[in-house]
């Protein structure tokens, strides 16, 4: 046996929220992999890092500024992919966003609809390009939905993320059945992640312990360690999964 298989040498790789945190840590895994990867975000300035980083480990990688709540911005970074790179063989949705805590009573309707905007819908639009243009080409593909523990279990005060990333879960479930054999469809479940998206909890002394006490790991994980299963779920090493929530919340969600 060869580890060849864990590699996306030739590949090419869409990464939504690849600016900052568990996005860019898997942009530049992927890089390191052998993909040319196009990191897409709001913000210019964070994919230009994103970029700097692949390049300074010798790797190839294209930003493109993307709201994943709009079609067209959607459509136009699988165009500049392809100008790029050609294809997409691999789309990581990672994009995600999660302003409420609290009571669902306290929370509005615009709220609900924003989060599930970005975090279901924008999983959504992404993959329906990516395997348009797929189809388009004959070609093969995979597609990693970075969904969360909170996916397979019931967050507390988070219901409209715990209910975005519900049906990210079950999205990749159908279009896994659907879309086979050409497209591998997987969900990857982190619990909780060093990032800008936790500082927050991590912050307040009750909230994180509280935390660690439910992680039988007794901590936090680092962006790399999600990376590191997204790449393996996006190769060849994974080629006959699919359909799969692959947990990696140091052990929360089997207590
Ligand atoms: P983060 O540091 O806040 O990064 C979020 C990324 O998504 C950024 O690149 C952000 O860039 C991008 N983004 C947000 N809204 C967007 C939009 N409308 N269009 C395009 N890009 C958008 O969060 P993270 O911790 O890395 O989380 C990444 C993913 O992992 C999310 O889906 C999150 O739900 C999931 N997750 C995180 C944890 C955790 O503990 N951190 C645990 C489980 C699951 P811009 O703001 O520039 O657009």
């Amino acid at each position: 046996m060869t580890l060849d298989a864990f590699g996306l040498d030739g590949s090419v790789a869409l990464v939504t929220g690849g600016s900052r945190g568990i996005g860019e840590a898997i942009a530049v895994a992927m890089a390191d992999a052998g993909a040319s990867v196009v990191p897409v975000a709001r913000s210019e300035d964070a994919l230009e890092e994103t970029v700097e980083r692949i390049e300074t480990n010798g790797g190839s990688a294209v930003p493109c500024t993307v709201d994943v709540t709009s079609e067209r911005d959607v459509e136009a970074a699988f165009d500049a992919a392809e100008e790029a790179f050609g294809g997409v063989d691999v789309l990581v949705n990672n994009a995600g966003t999660n302003p409420f805590f609290g009571d669902a009573t306290e929370l509005d309707t615009e709220t609900w609809r924003r989060i599930m905007d970005v975090n279901a819908t924008g999983t959504f639009r992404c993959s329906r390009e990516f395997a348009t243009r797929v189809a388009d080409r004959d070609g093969t593909g995979s597609i990693v939905n970075i969904a969360s523990v909170g996916g397979v279990v019931g967050l507390p005060a988070q219901a409209p993320y715990t209910a975005s990333k519900h049906a990210i879960v079950g999205m990749t479930k159908t279009l896994a059945v659907d879309w086979a054999p050409e497209i591998r469809v997987n969900a990857l479940a982190p619990g909780y992640v060093v990032t800008e998206f936790t500082e927050g909890v991590r912050e307040n002394e009750t909230i994180r312990s509280e935390l660690l006490d439910s992680i039988p790991t007794d901590r936090f994980a680092d962006p790399e360690e999600i990376a590191e299963p997204a790449v393996y779920l996006a190769s060849d090493a994974a080629s006959y999964v699919t359909g799969e929530v692959h947990v990696a919340d140091g052990g929360m969600a089997a207590k």
